[in-house]
């Protein structure tokens, strides 16, 4: 098992005053880098894929990393594609948190989670991995996605067993997956995972489902604290109504930088594609504008930090109950956890209190 750590670099009063200072400044905040757009599953909701595509070299990658630190990015998703089908995702993640020196950053690993091992799970840990996102959408798979607990419900237990970093299970809101969604959640009961939706969306970003038994679950689920800034316009997205205004700030707050290296909004639209090395504070205050394609999108992170940068006082109450679960564990609390958790024996069994 990888050595623990005692304290956590990027939660201390230097990255909240970073992090306060993007409200006003005309720096970005949160970045997403796609280390490749090659998958090992094809998820049918899925555009964010091409099976094969090239892997850019690491060095290539830091330099993205890099440029992303000095245009003011604090938080860093890193996603694909699969980004473990990169073999120098560790050095990566490594250099990412060096580039935040005293003040920190905060590094997120989007995956499947189908290629963690063990070891994997050690030295992500040991490079001071913040969280890892790892989809799981349903208790058995669907005609949609594999990504179901009889797949991954191994792996997930082994990472509530060895991982320092925080979890969080998120899972596409489906027609297929809606309705077990209960019973999804009562098999990881126990675990010490966060939880969050993705609410299915089309081409473009638009929604893709409605109905008041979203809502419901949106409502009765217990779910990561970084929804709160947009819950009321997700409970009425789900009914129909994208009345309720935003200000998109993709390209300016939130920049998506693809596998080529070049920065879009997001990944749904690529209107604006531009080198990331020629990319500068100018684009970012030109991007600072609304978006013809506002009306029925609901990306989560798109959403996420627009609404963070758009409401500074629910912002702050937020991000420090969010910054607070971030807290590494440590090799004490793991193994305590071991204890806690049962064998690695199939998706169905409910941990020991
Ligand atoms: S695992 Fe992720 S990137 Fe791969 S096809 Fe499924 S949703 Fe897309
Ligand atoms: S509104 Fe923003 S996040 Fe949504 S599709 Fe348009 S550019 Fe992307």
């Amino acid at each position: 098992m990888g050595a623990g750590r005692s304290k956590k670099k990027g939660l201390g009063p230097a990255f909240i005053m970073g992090g306060l200072r993007r409200l006003y400044d005309s720096r970005s905040l949160y970045a997403q880098l796609v280390l490749t757009d090659d998958c090992n599953l094809s998820c049918s909701y899925c555009n964010e894929y091409t099976k094969g595509a090239p892997l850019p070299s690491l060095s290539v990658l830091k330099a993205r990393a890099l440029r992303l630190h000095v245009l003011g990015v604090l938080v860093f998703d890193i996603l694909g594609g699969e980004p473990l089908l990169h073999k120098d995702l560790v050095p990566l993640i490594r250099h990412i948190k060096g580039l935040g020196g005293s003040s920190g950053n905060i590094v997120t690993l989007i995956t499947n989670g189908f290629l963690l091992t063990p070891s994997l799970v050690d030295e992500l840990g040991e490079a001071d991995l913040d969280m890892m996102q790892i989809s799981v959408d349903s208790a058995r798979a669907t005609k949609d996605s594999c990504k179901s607990l009889e797949a991954l419900g191994t792996k997930l237990h082994m990472l509530a067993r060895r991982a320092s970093f925080k979890v969080k299970v998120q899972s596409v809101l489906t027609e297929s997956t809606c309705g077990e969604y209960g019973e999804f959640r009562r098999l990881l009961q126990g675990l010490p995972f966060d939880f969050g939706f993705s609410l299915l969306h089309g081409p473009g970003g638009h929604l893709a489902i409605k109905g008041e038994q979203y809502v419901r679950l949106l409502r009765e689920e217990k779910l990561f604290a970084g929804m709160n800034l947009y819950r009321n316009h997700a409970e009425e997205a789900l009914l129909g109504d994208f009345s309720r205004p935003w200000k998109c700030l993709g390209g300016s707050k939130f920049l998506y930088v693809n596998a080529a290296g070049e920065v879009q909004y997001c990944s749904q639209n690529q209107r604006f594609r531009k080198p990331l090395e020629e990319f500068t504070t100018s684009d970012i205050r030109r991007n600072n504008h609304h978006k013809e394609c506002e009306t029925g999108c609901m990306l989560g992170c798109a959403r996420l930090i627009s609404h963070a940068m758009g409401e500074p006082l629910k912002t702050m109450k937020t991000s420090l109950s969010m910054l607070a679960g971030l807290k590494h564990k440590s090799r004490r609390e793991r193994k305590a956890m071991a204890f806690t958790v049962e064998p690695e024996n199939g998706f169905g069994d409910t941990p020991k209190r």
